[in-house]
């Protein structure tokens, strides 16, 4: 988003309102959020009822965008904001609004980003890296596999393409290699480095290729800095948020993989279509 274009949008209530009610609608027309029935009655300028279901709504109606009590230039300027990596507390001093309101806001920005993530239907294909990391707790040492108190996360990485992170209950070969099965096309060429829990791969029809985390460096094209270099990208970005709850965690992590694959995008305009969306 160009910034003056951005200056246009939060210039009046009105004008963002337009820009973000015509996220709203499909195919050009407005349609009942319940029902999809596109025939309804206008009872105001943003007010109308179904004619099916009788259903009263206004634009933003049953949308992430209509919780929470912000008008939409604020939504805007807090999407904006987003789009920086303030936190919540620099935004609310920026905004003027509450912590306890920004944070909420903040939450449905996440919600919206977690019910697009990417999912199994889209198979990952090509030249594959795999790995887990633990994120997390506050003492240092005993990193690794197997850290007390840290939470694992399996990551799964297409060459140039998308990156998929999930938090893991264990980092078994059954929980990882079931991910694996269920994201990652077969055929695919598959690195990863040389714990156990990867070496059933080859037994499920992709072509496994192990890193020596010792002679990475002349090993040629089997490496898997890729996900390494999202895993310190991604604890990097945590660090801002002074410790995440492990309940929250889930939600911070889905917005890490988002900014990861959306990182040469026009986040503003994505966050925004994202919240113009209906809560499933
Ligand atoms: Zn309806």
């Amino acid at each position: 988003m160009e910034l003056n274009l951005y200056y246009k949008l939060v210039s009046s209530e009105a004008e963002a309102h337009k820009y973000l009610s015509k996220k709203c609608l499909k195919n050009g027309h407005r349609f009942c959020p319940r029902c999809n029935n596109r025939k309804l009655y206008k009872l105001s300028s943003e007010r109308r009822r179904c004619s099916k279901c009788k259903y009263t709504f206004h634009d933003f109606s049953g949308r992430w965008i209509s919780h929470g009590r912000l008008s939409c230039v604020q939504w805007l300027s807090l999407i904006k904001l987003f789009e920086l990596e303030l936190s919540v507390r620099k935004m609310s001093e920026q905004m003027n609004l509450s912590y306890n309101t920004v944070y909420q806001a903040v939450q449905k920005i996440r919600l919206a980003i977690l019910a697009h993530a990417p999912d199994a239907e889209e198979l990952l294909d090509g030249e594959i890296e795999l790995d887990e990391s633990y994120f997390g707790g506050h003492r240092k040492g005993n990193r690794g596999r197997g850290a007390a108190g840290k939470v694992p996360v399996f990551g799964i990485l297409e060459r140039n393409g998308k990156v998929m992170v999930t938090v893991v209950p264990n980092v078994t070969a059954e929980t990882l290699i079931g991910l694996t099965v269920k994201t990652v096309r077969r055929g695919s060429i598959v690195y990863t480095d040389k714990f156990r829990s990867y070496d059933s791969l080859m037994f499920c029809g992709y072509r496994h290729l192990k890193i020596d985390h010792n002679k990475r460096f002349t090993s040629g094209k089997v490496y898997i800095n890729g996900l390494e270099g999202f895993w310190s990208w991604a604890k990097e970005r945590l660090i801002k948020h002074h410790g995440v709850s492990k309940e929250n965690f889930p939600l911070y992590l889905k917005e890490l993989e988002f900014r990861y694959n959306h990182r040469h995008m026009d986040i503003f305009n994505i966050v925004s279509d994202y919240l113009c969306d209906l809560v499933p």
